[in-house]
């Protein structure tokens, strides 16, 4: 490819909305250019880049044996209300939904176990048939509430989904463990630095499941890990070993004192000189149920911290907010801060498990400026529903191998697999014959790369202050030429395109900027851009017989005879330098 001849312009500036290094390095480099909220144009260099992407994917995929096929984007909605998935997409806000002229309701895929489930039912009739695993690249809708970090998160976007369907949980343990193993592969081409975590299952469902995660400071989500023996877990599930509390002792009156004005836990610690961990504290939430929503109230001990995440779960919502002033008047009477299980008005109570067991605790009276002190469980408060709705810290023990101290890093959700059971194929009635002859559901697996996010992730792991440093494998071009006065020096011309010409024949994927600009231009384009492996050519280098190598990464230029210079950089490119690091 020949920069003169590139649908490309790089911008000086980061756009003005882009938080994220990877958003704002795409942006100037060219690969994409925003149209709306989360919806980009991807350039010529954005796709070579998501095609490199695909194309590991894919290779990974087929020798996984999986299949490949193509389902509609635009779905009737009828498929999502036998699969009862419609209300809480839709409630969620999450769906990109419309009707069609003859008022038919239909929405833009989200994601596919519906369509998918559809095909088998019309395709599988006999357990011989399984197992089967069919998987699609195609682009995916979500009409995300802060899609602001361009690729990272757009509303539009490519995924690839791929679906197991076998005749029992043994057959779907083997799929879900090729799947994860092709997985492990793929990231690994990539070139990423990543680590497999325990995953919350979230809306889709299901049993078990684990999340992929490029670790970079800007991911989003929180994990936690077990130096010792492996474990790791997405906050949003992980869990640790309960940090001890100080024990309460046998029971004692309950008592209803003054606090004017003392609202936070450690307020209270200060007041009564009590330790946090001899207190329960009361998280009201607002919480939408399928048929209702409802206020929520969450009791855990008054030095640790619930997890939104586990506190949806363990209440069974579709959606969960934290409740506003307004409602914590309304349901405890009191001002906010003062907020206790006892009294509650129309609202569900939930304890978490670090509660259990605890006596002669503190908690909020539902009365302003006042709280309660030596209240015991079943005497004062009935027994609640206990759940694990804990967020775990690092720094705590390890919850496996109880030896272990977490330790906390983020990481960017570039893939996702689960173990689905029969919640699909039960749903919608998708079902074979097995070797009994008894008619049974499939049972299912999903697992899903964000194509798209992959290349932000990239980013975000490899760039410097002036650009992208692609690994090599999912680099737009692997090599660009910087020839310095192509349009000035007929030897600066002929030696780049002589190296031009001899790179492509022996299979280098290689970029040659013949513009007619100012060599401090050109490098930064290419740094910019990205452009793992350079090679500069002058006129003074060339009066020895030299040209300048350099990787994206190195220092300093290496100089190399220039009629060796296509054999030794094919070499190193070979050697994968700039593959992973
Ligand atoms: P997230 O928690 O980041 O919203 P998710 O868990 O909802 O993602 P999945 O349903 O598991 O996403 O989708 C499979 C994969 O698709 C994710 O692992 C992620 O890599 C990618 N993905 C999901 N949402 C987006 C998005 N809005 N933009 C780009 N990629 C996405
Ligand atoms: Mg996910």
């Amino acid at each position: 490819m020949r920069a003169s001849r590139l649908l490309n312009r790089t911008l000086f500036d980061d756009p003005a909305d882009a938080e994220l290094k990877s958003h704002k390095l795409l942006a100037r480099g060219g690969y994409i250019r925003k149209v709306g909220a989360g919806l980009y144009t991807y350039g010529p260099l954005m796709w070579r880049t998501l095609r490199k992407i695909s194309a590991i994917v894919r290779e990974e995929m087929d020798r996984a044996g999986a299949q490949e096929v193509l389902l509609p984007i635009l779905q009737p909605m009828e498929f999502w209300e036998e699969s009862g998935r419609a209300d809480t997409y839709l409630k969620a806000g999450i769906m990109f939904h419309l009707k069609d002229r003859k008022g038919g309701g239909l929405c833009l895929g989200p994601t596919a176990e519906e369509m998918i489930t559809d095909l088998l039912r019309g395709t599988v009739d006999s357990y011989k048939q399984l197992p089967i695993t069919a998987y699609q690249i195609s682009n995916k809708y979500r009409d995300e509430f802060r899609p602001r970090f361009g690729l990272m998160r757009g509303r539009e976007f490519i995924m690839k989904d791929a679906y197991s369907f076998d005749a029992d949980d043994a057959g779907l343990d083997a799929s879900y463990g090729a799947m994860r193993e092709a997985y492990v592969r793929i990231f690994q081409r990539c070139g990423l630095k990543f680590v497999v975590v325990e995953a919350d299952s979230g809306a889709i469902g299901g049993s078990r499941s684990e999340e992929f995660m490029v670790t970079a400071e800007a991911g989003e989500d929180a994990l936690l890990t077990c130096p010792h023996c492996g474990y790791g877990a997405n906050v949003e599930r992980a869990e640790s070993v309960l940090p001890p509390g100080e024990s309460g002792g046998s029971p004692l009156p309950m008592r209803n004192e003054s606090t004017p004005g003392i609202t936070t836990v450690a307020a209270l610690s200060e007041f009564f000189k009590l330790a946090p961990s001899r207190m329960v504290k009361t998280v009201l939430f607002e919480a939408t149920y399928k048929n209702k929503v409802q206020a929520l109230a969450v009791l855990m001990r008054g030095d640790l911290d619930a997890h939104p995440v586990k506190v949806q779960n363990a209440a069974g919502a579709i959606a969960l907010e934290m409740a506003s002033d307004d409602l914590v008047r309304k349901v405890t009477g009191a001002e906010p801060g003062y907020a206790g299980p006892i009294g509650l008005k129309d609202t569900r109570i939930l304890a978490d498990l670090s509660v259990q067991g605890m006596t002669n605790f503190l908690c909020g009276a539902n009365q302003t400026d006042r709280h309660l002190l030596d209240v015991n469980w079943e005497r004062d408060v009935p027994l609640p529903k206990f759940a694990d709705m804990r967020a775990a810290r690092a720094g705590e023990t390890c919850v496996r191998c109880k030896t272990g101290q977490l330790q906390g890093l983020r990481g960017i959700e570039v893939g996702h697999v689960f173990k689905l059971g029969t919640k699909y194929s039960d749903a919608m009635k998708a079902l074979f014959t097995a070797a009994d002859g008894k008619r049974r559901p499939f049972v299912m697996g999903c697992y899903g790369i964000g194509v798209s996010r992959i290349a932000a992730a990239a980013v975000e792991q490899n760039h410097d202050d002036k650009g992208i440093i692609w690994p090599d494998p999912m680099a737009p071009f692997t090599v660009a030429l910087i020839p310095l006065g192509y349009r000035k020096s007929e030897a600066v011309k002929g030696a780049a395109e002589k190296l031009y010409a001899e790179l492509a024949a022996s299979g280098v994927e290689v970029f040659l900027d013949d513009r007619d600009e100012r060599a401090g231009v050109l490098l930064a384009d290419q740094e910019l851009i990205g452009i793992p492996h350079r090679v500069v050519i002058g006129e003074r280098g060339l009066k020895e017989g030299m040209v300048e190598y350099q990787h994206r990464r190195d220092a300093q230029a290496t100089k190399l005879p220039a009629a060796e210079a296509a054999t030794q950089v094919a070499g190193r490119i070979a050697h994968g330098k700039g593959a992973a690091s």
